[in-house]
This record gives structure tokens, sequence and C-alpha cells, in this order.
């Protein structure tokens, strides 16, 4: 018999899992990353905060916002694109096209999506910059944090927190203009006579970014987030990530040492043990030691490391966008090799392309009518009493044009049918006429009746179809008509 084996040792105490949090004090850089960044990061921010009061002009009866959700009127307008609740299935699109995208991010740079672009990483950068800019760099910071409660440290702690909150008040007042008027909201808010759950969104939003970008900031990456986990699945030996080129030799000593180790002849490697590339590092990991689930590839090691590099006289990118693959190869004495075209990421472009151009040619080709129909459930028929087969209908007519429209209502499919559209005083046999107010959605009762004398199957296929008697425009729906 097999005796179950534990893999740990039971009569050892492991101690708690629970690990406590290393407090990170990141030192401010500069270089060829940490310019990009600061650029992405005015870009993602100004677009955030001041997107809502750009005007995109629609006609009459139609708001002005160039990105709106408009809940009230189920409406999402983004400039020229209005999507109406029944075409929810463009955000489907949209969402395959983030999806991809992200992938193909992660196939060609690793996370880079979360070292430049993720709103956890601009956020908590513009309250790592504002936090140096009142209480110092990276020494300075611990320093303090250990010295005296002073009135001046008090002063700096107030002023640091009232910045942050105002900031994460801004982000959460941002955020509701999207819903409504901005221009009008703004005043509303300023004036105390804006809806509550304005106040409330806002409320709540200040307090997400409040405690996320200032408090939990790495911990959000590390612990909380999925996507490290998800990336780490999806990545292969290809993708460029932020890599320590251990091939530019080993040990990591000072430049003294390194001097006596290569007398003696003996190696050494470029690195100096300097650890400026951990102190930049915003989630605190030591990249030396390989690819880790906390490295959110922001390149900011890259840019101290090159500092580095360029004081000591040796050749920069030690730290580098890179693969393990090209390490093997150097280290072989080959050529590097990038594969940025592969199966993969071809395969992610063309999704990304094939869903783009479906979406762009069902938007460009959409109607400005539509048409629904739902058949009575019960009864199914009526038989009248001269012997005629009556069935009901609802319509379900949508207008999207800013104006009145009236459309002629056809049925197609039976013999000799009659329409009668409830609500209206005639029947006839000629198609009978809808009005729709415009930006509207009607719903509309239609009764179709076929004589005693047609011969009829037990259920018939038949088209309703409108036609708008100005522009021409047609749009057709199908059911059946029961007759047993
Ligand atoms: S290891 Fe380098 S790239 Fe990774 S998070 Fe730290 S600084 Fe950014
Ligand atoms: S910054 Fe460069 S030289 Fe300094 S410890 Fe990091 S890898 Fe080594």
């Amino acid at each position: 018999m097999n005796k179950m084996t534990s893999p740990v040792d039971l009569d050892v105490d492991y101690g708690p899992l629970y690990a406590a949090r290393k407090k990170i004090y990141p030192q401010s850089v500069s270089g060829t990353f940490r310019n990009i960044k600061w650029a992405l990061m005015a870009f993602c921010l100004g677009v955030y905060y001041f997107l809502p009061f750009v005007r995109w002009d629609r006609g009459p009866n139609a708001p002005n916002q160039a990105v709106l959700i408009d809940f009230p009127h189920r409406r999402f307008y983004f400039f020229f694109i209005e999507i109406w609740p029944q075409e929810v299935y463009y955000f489907t699109g949209l969402l395959v096209i983030a999806a991809m995208t992200l992938f193909l991010m992660n196939a060609l740079g690793g996370r880079v999506w979360c070292g430049y672009l993720c709103p956890q990483t601009v956020w908590t950068d513009l309250f790592y910059a504002t936090e140096r800019w009142i209480e110092g760099d990276r020494r300075t910071r611990m320093m303090k944090e250990k010295g005296k409660l002073t009135p001046r440290r008090v002063g700096e702690i107030v002023a640091k927190h009232s910045i942050w909150l105002f900031i994460a008040w801004w982000t959460g007042g941002a955020w509701v203009l999207y819903f409504a008027d901005a221009p009008t909201l703004v005043k509303e808010l300023a004036t105390g006579e804006a809806p509550s759950i304005a106040y409330i969104s806002i409320a709540v939003l200040t307090f997400t970014t409040y405690t996320l970008a200032g408090h939990m900031r790495e911990q959000v990456c590390v612990y909380m987030c999925p996507w490290p986990r998800i990336q780490a699945a999806l990545t292969d030996e290809w993708a460029l990530n932020v890599t320590y080129r251990y091939d530019r030799g080993e040990p990591r000593t000072s430049i003294k040492k390194a001097v006596e180790l290569r007398a003696k002849g003996e190696a050494a490697g470029d690195c100096v043990d300097c650890y400026q590339c951990v102190a930049v590092c915003p989630t605190g990991i030591d990249i030396r030691d390989g690819a880790q689930l906390g490295c959110i590839m922001c390149g900011l090691c890259i840019d101290a490391c090159d500092t580095v590099m360029t004081k000591v006289g040796r050749p920069t990118r030690l730290i580098a966008y890179d693969t393990d693959v090209n390490i093997k190869r150097r280290l072989a004495g080959q050529n590097p090799v990038y594969r940025l075209f592969r199966a993969r990421t071809l395969v992610y472009v063309a999704i990304i392309a094939a869903t783009g151009l479906l979406m762009l040619y069902t938007l460009m080709t959409r109607s400005a009518l539509a048409l629904n129909v739902l058949h009575d459930r019960n009864p199914l028929f009526v038989t009248l009493s001269d012997g005629s087969i009556r069935n009901g209908y609802t319509l379900h007519f949508l207008n999207k044009l800013n104006s009145l429209r009236t459309v002629a209502l056809d049925v197609e499919g039976l013999p000799d049918p009659t329409v009668h559209v409830v609500g209206s005083d005639v029947i006839t046999v000629g198609p009978p006429l809808v009005a729709l107010a415009p930006d509207q959605t009607r719903e509309v009762r239609v009764l179709v009746t076929l004589p005693a004398s047609a011969k009829l199957g037990k259920s018939m296929p038949v088209v309703f179809g409108v036609r708008d008697l100005e522009t021409g425009e047609t749009t057709t729906t199908a059911d059946h008509f029961i007759a047993q």
C-alpha cells in the first residue's frame, strides 16, 4: 500500500503566510523611459479631465457633448457615433479590440500597459510626484518618516494629503461629467443643485483614488490585479520584457573590486551593485533576480542603470527590453534576434483589424430606421364570426433621425391581408401610415386579418416592411401568421 507523504514537514513552524508590506520610497530618475512616462501621463490625464468639455455639433435636439453616456435617454455618444441600447453589440466589439490590444502589447513588450497606461500606474505616478515635490526625494522622505513630528513636518503632511485629496476629488468630478452636459453639471455642482447621485459618485471616486493611488500603490499591482497572473500565462520567450542582461558578466561587484578581479584574471560583471535600479523601482523589486510578478515593466530601472553605466564609462542598457533567448544567444557568441512578427502577434492584429473593420462597416451602413416584431403569445390567432382569421403583433419602430418622419407599413407574403393599426380609426387595404417622432422608439399594435376564402397553411411566413415616405429608406422584419 502506498503511504501518502506531505511535501510540508508538519513538525516545522513555517510562520504566518501573511507578509507585512515593506514601504517603498521610489527615487526620482531621469532618462528616456521616464520622459515617455511623463508624456503619456500628461496625455492620459489631459484626455480624462478635459474630454467632457469638448463639443460636437449633432444638429438641433441632440446633445453637443463629444463623449456622453446619456442614461436618461439610453444613448452613448462618441463624436460622430451614436449608439442605441439595441446596438449594444458595438461594446462587445470594443471589448474584443481592447482585449486583443492588451494581448498584443503583452506579446510585443510585456506589461507595457501596466507600466505606462494603466490608470493605477498613472495616478500613482502623479501622487508620487506630489509627494516628492513636498517631502523631497527618497532619502529625505525616509529620514523624515523616522524623524520627529515638528510643526514644519506636520505642515508637509497636511499639504501632501490635501493635494492628494484635491486630485482625487477632481478625478471623481471629471468622471461624473461624462454622464451629463459638462458645463451645466459643473454649474449645478457649484450651486448645490446637482442630483445626489453625482455627489455620491464623486465621493466614492475621491475615496477610491485617494486610497488606491495614495496609500495602496504597488499593492494593487502585486496583490489585487488579475492581469499579472494572466499576463504570465500569455507571455512567450520572444516578448520584450525588462531584463537584466547577465551575459554582461558576473559577479556584480564594485568598480574597485572589479578592477582587482580582472587584474587577477578573474571574471567581473558590468553591474557595480549600486542598487540604483532597486531604489527607483515603484514596486521595490530587484530586476536582476529575473522576471517577477511585481515588475510592471515601466523601464525606470533602465534609466537608472543607464545613468550609472554612463558615469562609470561602461556601455548602457545593462538592463533593457530584451529576451532570455537573446541573452543565451549572446552568451553563445551569436547575434540577438527579435521576432515581432510571429503567429500570435499576427493573429492578434488580424482579430483587431477584422473586428474594427466590421464595426466600421456596420456603422457606415447602418439604417436610421429599425423595426422589430413580436407575435401575440395568447391567443395565437382568432377566428372571427365571418370565418376570417386574425393575428395580433406588436411592432417596435425606431427612428434614429432628429426629425419627424412618416412611414408606410407593408405586409408581404400573405394572400389579401387587411392590416389595422390599433389606435388608427380606419381599416385599410393599402399600407397604413405611422408617424414617428424625432429620435424616438414607438410601439404599435397591429392586427392582420386574412379572409375565410384564403387558402391558409398552419403557419405562413410574413414580412413586415416600412418605407419612409420622404427619404424612401426601408427596413423589414419577418414573423409568421398562425392560422390553425
Ligand atoms: S523592475 Fe524596473 S521595469 Fe520593473 S517595475 Fe521595477 S523599475 Fe519598473
Ligand atoms: S543600477 Fe545597474 S549597475 Fe546598479 S545595481 Fe542595478 S543593474 Fe547593477
